[in-house]
This record gives C-alpha cells, structure tokens and sequence, in this order.
C-alpha cells in the first residue's frame, strides 16, 4: 500500500502522523510510505530520518494526498485537506466529528474511507488511542500546577516536594481515572501531600491499591470536596462523564475557602471544565487569575510536549496502521471488532451511530 503523511497545518499543531521508526515498520512490512518535507521538524524528526527509515519525501500535501490510498495524520483534516481527500481514500487520524458537522459533510462528500482514533476501542476496555494523551496531560498537570504555584506566576510561593523540615504542598486531585492517576504518579514522585477523590469505588480501591501510603484516597461527595480544595495549594480537575459535559464541581464560592495564590488546573477544559470559573486559555497565555486563586485550562495540553505525545500516539495507532496497510482496510476491521469502532464515516454515510444523532443523519 502507498501510504502518507502531511505536514499538520491546524494551528499551533507540532505532532506529526508517523515518527521515522513507524515510517520504517510500514516499509519493512513492504509499503511504499511518502511524507512531506518538515512533518517532522516540530519533534525534531528531520526528513532525513525518514529518508533513513526507507520513506520518500514529497515537497507538497497535494502529492500525499493524490498518490496515497491511507493518509495518517493526527488532527482532523482541515477545510484544504478535505477537499484534496479521494473516494476510497483511508483517512486514518483523530477526527471528533460529533461536534464538527461541516466536518463531517465534508468528509461524507469525499468517499473516503474515515477512521477515527478517539472511537477505536480495546478488549480491555476504554478508548486505547485517546489513552496516551490523557496520560501525557495528568503528568503535564502537575508540572504546569508547580509552574503556576511559583510566585513570579501568581502562584503562593510553594514547592510541591517541600524541603527537609518544611511540609510539602498538598495536592487534590478530583478524578482518579488515566489523567487522575498519572497526576498522582508525578505528584507523588515529588514527594507532595497527596489526595485523590473519585465517586467510582472500584477506582478508588484500584489507586489505593497502588499507591498505598503514597495517597490518600476519598469519596468524591460535596463535604470531602470542599474540605480537600479548601486544604489543596493545588487542585487537579481530572474528572469525566463519558459524553456529557463536564459537572461544574468547583464553585465560585468554593474558591472563598482557599489560600490566595493557590491553583487550579483544569484538565477536564476540553469538556467545559469542572470549575464554575475555568474558561479554555492557550499554551502562549496559559493562566489567569480569579478571586486571588491562579487558574490554568489549556485545551490542549499535549501539544506542548509535542514529541513525547507524538511517540506516545504513535505507540497505540501504528500496530492498527500496519493492520490495515497489510490486509486492505475492509479485512482489517473485519477480523478487529475494535479497530472497526473507529470506522465514522464510508461510502458518503456516517457509519458510527453517535456521530449519525449528533448531526442529525442518517446511520
Ligand atoms: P477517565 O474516564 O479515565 O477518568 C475520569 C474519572 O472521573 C473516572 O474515574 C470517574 O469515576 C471520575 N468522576 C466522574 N465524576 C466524578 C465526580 N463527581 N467526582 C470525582 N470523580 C468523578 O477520563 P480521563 O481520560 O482521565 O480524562 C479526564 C478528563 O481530561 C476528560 O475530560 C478528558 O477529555 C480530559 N483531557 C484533557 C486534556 C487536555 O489537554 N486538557 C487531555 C486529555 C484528556
């Protein structure tokens, strides 16, 4: 199969579709694998890498796009991106469709082929490509959170690990699911006071059993929650309701009880946040500060550690990439009921039912 990769135009974009080491799976595996010139250099992944790894690089995305049958990128195509997408054309990258109509019209229009990461599923359960990116942002939270608690950031002059004879910060973090618990794994790495809260007891018996004496664990009710941000130098909103808007579980109010320059970091941003007064900010102005409290709510926090996030995603997408080049995408998910979960969009229909009821078409 002819295989490519463009370079990601969506602004501020640095991830690319295929690191030169997965390049090199697909042409061991006998593909033939085009990139354009630069889709790496936001990780530091030269052309020259992938020339290495046996790929060829093509100086426009017009050329990916004309000469491939499977394009493999990381955002969802942009307006110039779909209108060069052919019928019958894999398009294999994130897509979040049910809020993105025109998006998704478009792509109908095209014929391709759409699979989208965030809906392929795993015999383990969850949603494994959109696993690596919530790791990557619970281990980020905490390092933005100690970021913001340093006094030339607004923050209350704290360090997180303290120092002999000086207690830690103490750190709450609401949601003990993958954002959660890889925040806990850092926090507690530093040595921080820490306490995760989650209304699942099952998670709550999961992260107690792991972290032991490390962190302590509470059910997530209205008096534990307000006790533990009124405590917190740092509060972590690491919490989701699959396809529902995020619960407003931090009040205004709330924010009376803490200590000025205390943070927030509002993980769950990109599903409307979990404090009544986060609002989406941006890695260039990542904080603001209300009622004496530093609040930080970047939508997209993998971006920043581009290459870690873009290796990461890499891991879980190039095993269905190599399925799916080797076999022709319709045995593929044929013989994978998960990697046929991320099929959205074929033959100019919208082919997974909650993107269908999200826009209002037929499925
Ligand atoms: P997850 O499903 O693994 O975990 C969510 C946890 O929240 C679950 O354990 C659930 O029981 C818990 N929860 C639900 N309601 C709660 C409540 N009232 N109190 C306490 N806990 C509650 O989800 P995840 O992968 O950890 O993602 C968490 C959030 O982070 C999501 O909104 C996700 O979209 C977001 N996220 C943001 C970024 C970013 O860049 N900002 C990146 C990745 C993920």
């Amino acid at each position: 199969m002819i295989i490519g990769t463009p370079k990601e135009i969506k602004n501020h974009e640095y991830r690319v579709g295929l690191t030169p080491e997965s390049a090199r799976e697909l042409v061991v595996h006998g593909h033939r694998v085009l990139v354009q010139t630069g889709a790496g250099e936001g990780i530091g992944a030269h052309d020259r890498y992938y020339v290495e790894a046996g790929a060829e690089i093509v100086q426009t995305a017009e050329e990916i796009f004309a000469t491939c049958e499977m394009v493999v990128k990381v955002k969802e195509p942009q307006p110039v991106e779909r209108a060069m997408l052919r019928e019958g054309q894999i398009l294999y990258t994130y897509l979040h469709l049910a809020p993105d109509p025109d998006q998704t019209r478009d792509l109908m229009a095209s014929g391709a082929v759409c699979i989208a990461y965030e809906t392929v599923t795993s015999p383990h359960g969850g949603l494994p490509l959109l696993k690596p990116m919530s790791q990557v942002a619970g281990r980020m939270s905490i390092q933005a959170g100690a970021t913001a608690l340093e006094k030339a950031h607004g923050g209350r002059g704290v360090l997180l690990g303290g120092v002999p004879g000086v207690a830690p910060g103490k750190i709450c973090i609401i949601g003990g699911g993958v954002v959660g618990f890889n925040a806990a794994q850092m926090a507690a790495g530093l040595g921080a006071d820490v306490t995760i809260l989650d209304r699942d007891p099952e998670v709550l018996e999961r992260v107690g059993t792991f972290f032991e004496a490390r962190a302590k664990t509470r059910f997530s009710n209205r008096a534990n929650l307000a006790e533990c941000v009124a405590e917190a130098d740092l509060v972590i909103g690491a919490v989701l309701i699959p396809g529902a808007e995020a619960p407003k579980l931090v009040t205004r109010e709330m924010l009376g009880t803490m200590r000025p320059g205390s943070v927030l970091v509002d993980v769950a941003i990109d599903q409307g946040g979990c404090f009544e007064t986060s609002h989406a900010t941006t890695h260039a102005d990542p904080t603001y500060v209300v009622d004496g409290i530093v609040h930080y709510a970047v939508a997209n926090m993998p971006g920043a550690v581009a290459r870690t996030s873009t290796y990461a995603l890499n891991n879980v997408t190039l095993p269905h990439a190599l399925r799916i080049a080797d076999l022709g995408w319709k045995e593929a998910l044929k013989r994978d009921v998960h990697l046929a979960q991320g099929l959205n969009v074929w033959n100019g229909k919208v082919t997974f039912e909650a993107v269908a009821e999200a826009i209002g078409t037929d499925y």
